[in-house]
């Protein structure tokens, strides 16, 4: 997490009511209120970002009926009241020597169930369960996992202008050489122009060349790409707060037949799952489009991931594409559909674009040729 808070075009108002939906939400799972550690889940909700994210307690709580209150450390405290969300809540500051579990405490019901940020350190929902043994917690994402997936028109924007940035940054690497150079010099040309065009934080640069590309995991080694390679690239970040996250696959040279192939059967495929979206379609049916394209052409058993999954202020979050996902997918959801097939030991090709639901379909925010692109 960086200490950038990005100028966000999001009022105190904004804040309010998206503090005050997710106490709502949070009463009707159940819980007695939520605890939010700096991270997505709090800049969205407040658009506070800590400086520096220390062993020092920063916390939100947010019960329903209650006003917003957000503990943070005394020498934080004028930082934290300059976040636009902080006029439409109470600060409450703890100096070094007191105990801020105590004081959060204060806040919260004795035998509460409480959502947690899943990325709160331990240390301080153990010190929380000490001085409250009556409390029991839950993962926030795991209880509210459709909190933050529907955009509203502002976040709609931001994240379109972030996925014209990756096309933008797509238009530039294809102009590069590849051929004698390693996959870690051109995951760096990406993450100099994700940069150049915008990103404040650049979250992945993969460059899965040849072999590599049949690896999704595989982000840049020191394999010095070829004529005859297939290139797997997928990069993405943060601009102004929210994230984009594209992937094509080009060749170094000319393709084989059988390189042709599986690259179309992608992109048949990824066209399938982009034409399932629409409101009222469940999650996995984007799976399942895209899944039966590469299935129907033999290759099922080399697409071994989900097909997408959701974006906003993190480049990962739900709502997921993927068998078992029943969620209805509602107008404003933003998420990849990404296929790919990898074939072990020779290449690998996915095609990913963010996508979001409209009134009656689906709009890409990536719009660069799903075409073979040709390099050198
Ligand atoms: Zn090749
Ligand atoms: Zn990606
Ligand atoms: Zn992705």
């Amino acid at each position: 997490m960086t200490g950038t808070t990005p100028a966000a075009p999001f009022t105190a108002g904004d804040y309010r009511s998206r503090m005050t939906r997710a106490a709502r939400t949070a009463a009707d799972a159940g819980l007695a209120g939520l605890l939010v550690a700096p991270g997505p889940d709090m800049v969205w909700l407040t658009g506070y970002t800590p400086t520096a994210v220390t062993e020092r307690l920063t916390l939100l709580v947010l019960a329903p009926g209650r006003d917003p209150v957000l503990v943070v450390p005394t020498l934080e405290a004028p930082d934290a009241e300059k976040a636009a969300g902080a006029a439409v809540l109470t600060l409450r500051d703890w100096t070094d020597g007191t105990d801020p579990y105590a004081m959060t405490a204060d806040l919260l019901a004795e035998d509460g169930r409480f959502g947690i940020s899943d990325n709160a350190w331990a240390m301080h929902l153990l010190g929380l369960q000490k001085t409250l043994p009556g409390t029991s917690y839950a993962s926030l994402t795991d209880a509210l996992p459709m909190l933050r997936a529907v955009k509203d028109p502002a976040e709609l924007e931001l994240l379109a202008a972030a996925g014209a940035a990756a096309d933008a940054t797509f238009e530039e690497i294809r102009k590069v050489p590849f051929a004698g150079r390693r996959e870690s010099d051109v995951g760096h040309d990406l993450a100099d122009l994700l940069r150049r065009f915008g990103h404040e934080q650049v979250d992945f640069t993969i460059v899965g060349s040849g072999p590599n590309g049949a690896n999704p995991h595989h982000e840049v080694g020191d394999r010095v790409l070829q004529d005859g390679d297939m290139v797997v690239l997928d990069f993405g970040g943060l601009k102004d707060g929210y994230g984009s996250d594209t992937t094509r696959t080009v060749h170094v040279g000319p393709p084989t037949a059988e390189e042709r192939e599986v690259h179309d059967i992608v992109r048949a495929a990824q066209e399938a799952g982009f034409r399932a979206v629409r409101p009222g379609a469940a999650c996995q049916e984007v799976d399942r489009a895209a899944r039966a394209v590469i299935t129907d052409a033999g290759y099922g058993e080399f697409f071994i991931h989900r097909t997408g999954h959701g974006i906003g202020v993190t480049t990962h979050e739900p709502p997921y594409m993927i068998e078992g996902e029943e969620q209805p997918l509602v107008p404003g959801m933003c998420f990849s559909v990404e296929p790919g097939i990898y074939l072990p030991g020779r290449f690998g090709v996915r095609i990913e674009d963010i996508v979001t639901v409209t009134g009656d379909g689906g709009r890409r925010f990536n719009n660069t040729t799903r075409e073979m692109v040709i390099v050198s």
